[in-house]
C-alpha cells in the first residue's frame, strides 16, 4: 500500500482540529515517532500531551518543540489558554477535546495503512510471556513488531500500533483489560486479524464480577475476529474459552495435553534440575518435536504451545518453532520465575505478582528443584484478594505442610497467616523488609535453593537481588 508507514493530514483531521500554517491535503509524516513521554520527543516527533497522575504533559510542550518535535497533540482547553505562547512557523498543533482519544484515533488510522497480520493476545495470565514466545517464534522468519514490556492498555496498544514500520511483516499486540467493554475498544484500534486468549482466571473481579464475567469480556476478541473474518486460537484446556470458541468459523484448538479438538498439544512434559521446562510438541498432522526452554514453571508449557500453534499457522517448521522457543531468554528484570544460578545457590525470582494459583505452582517448582542444600520459600502477601484474603493465605500455609520444603519465611501482615498454618515448615515471620534481608544475609548457604514470591506491592525482589548481587 502506497501510504504504508505514513501519517496523513486526513489522519490528523480525523483525530482533532489541525492548527498549522504549512500543512494541508498532501501532508504526510513518514515513519512517525509518536511519544507520550516528553523525554523521548526526538527530532520530528509527534508529542501527545496527556494529563497524568503526577504531572500534566502540557507542561512540556515548549520543551519538546525546542528539542525538535514537529507536532504536539493538546487539549482544546490548554490551547485556548496557552496555545498562543507556543506558536511558531514550524510548530504544529493537533487540538482535541480529549488528547487521549485523539492519540488513539491517530493510532487506529495509522494501523489501517498496514495490510499485515496483527495478532492480538488477551486473557488473564501469561499474556506477556506468550507474546514474547510468539515473537521469538515468528522472528525466525518474519520482521515482527511486538508490544514492548507490558504496554497493553488503552495507551500501550496505540503506542505499539504507531511503531509499525514499512518493513513490519507481522505485529503481536498484547491487550490487557480490567473493565467490561475494553476488549471491544482495544480491538477496534488494533483490528486484529488473528487472536488468542491465554486463559480465564481471577483478574479484577471487582469490575468483572465473576469468572464468567471475565470470560465474556475477554471473548470480545473472539467476537471481533468472527465478525471480521479473522482466525482465533482457542485454549481448549480452559472450559470457558472452549465454550467461547465453540461457534467460531475460523479457529485452531490447542492445549497442554492431548484431547478432542486440539490441533496442537504437548506430551512428555518435564523439567531439568532447576525447573526449566521441556516437552514434546505434537500435532494432529503427526509432528513430534522436542522443545527445551529457558523458562521455569509448568504453566509455560501452555504458553509455548499457544505460540507454536500460531507459528505453525504462519507456516513455520516445527524445528524453527522449537529453536525460537529454546533460545528465548527471559528479559533482565523479568521477575516471572526468573532463574539465577551460579552453582552456589539457586534463586527463583517470581516477584512480578502473586495469586493463590501461581503461588502453589511456584511452590511445586521449588519443591522439585534438585539442590545440595535446603529448599526455602520466601513468601510475601498476596494483595487484592479482598474478603478471601485470610482463607487464601491460610490455605497456602496448609499446602506448604505437605511439600518437601526445608523452610518457609514470610513477610507482611497477610502472609503471617501462611506462617501460622505452615506448621514446622515456617521458620520465621518478618514484619519489615529490612529484617528479612538482614536474616537472609546470614542464613543462606551455598547449595540452597530459594523461591521469592509475593504481590508486586511487596517488592520482594529487593531481597532476591541481595542474594544475586552477593554471588
Ligand atoms: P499482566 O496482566 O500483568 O499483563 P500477563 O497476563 O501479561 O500479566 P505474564 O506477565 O506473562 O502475564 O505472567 C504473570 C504471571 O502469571 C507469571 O508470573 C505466572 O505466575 C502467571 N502465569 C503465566 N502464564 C500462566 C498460565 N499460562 N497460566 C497460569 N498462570 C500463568
Ligand atoms: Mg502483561
Amino acid at each position: 500500500m502506497k501510504m504504508k508507514g505514513a501519517l496523513m493530514f486526513s489522519d490528523f483531521e480525523r483525530a482533532g482540529t489541525v492548527v498549522a500554517r504549512d500543512v494541508g491535503e498532501g501532508y504526510r509524516l513518514d515513519d512517525p515517532v509518536v511519544v507520550i513521554d516528553s523525554r523521548k520527543a526526538v527530532d520530528g516527533a509527534v508529542f501527545v500531551a496527556l494529563p497524568g497522575e503526577r504531572t500534566d504533559g502540557h507542561r512540556f510542550v515548549g520543551e519538546v518543540f525546542a528539542n525538535g518535535a514537529s507536532w504536539a497533540v493538546v487539549s482544546r482547553e490548554w490551547f485556548v489558554e496557552k496555545g498562543a505562547e507556543h506558536q511558531g512557523d514550524d510548530r504544529r498543533f493537533l487540538v482535541a477535546d480529549d488528547p487521549v482519544k485523539a492519540f488513539q484515533q491517530l493510532a487506529a488510522a495509522y494501523r489501517e495503512r498496514f495490510d499485515i497480520p496483527v495478532i492480538g493476545i488477551g486473557g488473564s495470565n501469561g499474556k506477556t510471556t506468550t507474546k514474547e514466545m510468539l515473537a521469538a517464534v515468528l522472528s525466525t522468519s518474519f520482521n515482527v513488531l511486538v508490544t514492548q514490556g507490558n504496554y497493553n492498555n488503552h495507551l500501550g496498544v496505540p503506542l505499539t500500533l504507531l511503531q509499525m514500520r514499512r518493513d513490519t511483516e507481522v505485529a503481536v499486540i498484547e491487550m490487557g483489560i480490567n473493565h467490561p467493554g475494553e476488549m471491544e475498544f482495544l480491538s477496534s484500534l488494533a483490528k486484529p486479524t488473528h487472536g488468542l486468549l491465554t486463559n480465564i482466571g481471577h483478574e479484577h473481579l471487582e469490575f468483572f464480577g465473576s469468572l464468567d464475567g471475565v470470560a465474556d469480556a475477554e471473548a470480545a476478541l473472539f467476537r471481533y475476529l468472527e465478525a471480521h473474518g479473522g482466525t482465533a486460537f482457542v485454549n481448549l484446556d480452559d472450559h470457558r474459552l472452549a465454550a467461547a470458541g465453540a461457534s467460531l468459523s475460523r479457529k485452531t484448538g490447542y492445549g497442554a495435553q492431548p484431547g478432542a479438538g486440539r490441533a496442537w498439544w504437548a506430551e512428555q512434559i518435564g523439567a531439568d534440575r532447576v525447573g526449566r521446562v521441556s516437552f514434546t510438541l505434537c500435532s494432529e498432522s503427526g509432528v513430534h518435536q522436542p522443545v527445551a526452554m529457558q523458562f521455569v514453571g509448568r504453566h509455560n508449557v501452555i504458553n509455548a504451545v499457544a505460540a507454536s500453534a500460531v507459528g505453525a499457522h504462519f507456516g513455520l517448521a516445527p524445528a524453527h518453532i522449537a529453536e525460537g522457543l529454546g533460545t528465548l531468554l527471559p528479559a533482565k528484570g523479568w521477575k516471572r520465575m526468573e532463574l539465577f544460578e551460579d552453582g552456589g545457590i539457586v534463586v527463583l525470582n517470581d516477584t512480578y505478582n502473586a495469586n493463590p494459583d501461581s503461588v502453589r505452582l511456584a511452590l511445586d517448582t521449588l519443591a522439585a528443584i534438585e539442590c545440595r542444600g535446603r529448599r526455602i520459600a520466601v513468601l510475601g502477601d498476596m494483595l487484592e484478594l479482598g474478603d478471601n484474603s485470610a482463607i487464601e493465605h491460610e490455605s497456602i500455609g496448609r499446602y506448604i505442610r505437605q511439600l518437601p520444603l526445608d523452610a518457609c519465611l514470610t513477610l507482611g501482615d497477610a502472609a503471617q497467616l501462611i506462617c501460622e498454618q505452615a506448621g514446622g515448615r515456617c521458620l520465621r515471620h518478618f514484619g519489615t523488609m529490612d529484617e528479612l534481608r538482614g536474616f537472609l544475609s546470614e542464613y543462606v548457604q551455598p547449595g540452597d535453593a530459594l523461591l521469592f514470591k509475593g504481590s508486586r506491592g511487596m517488592k520482594l525482589e529487593l531481597a532476591a537481588d541481595d542474594l544475586i548481587k552477593q554471588n
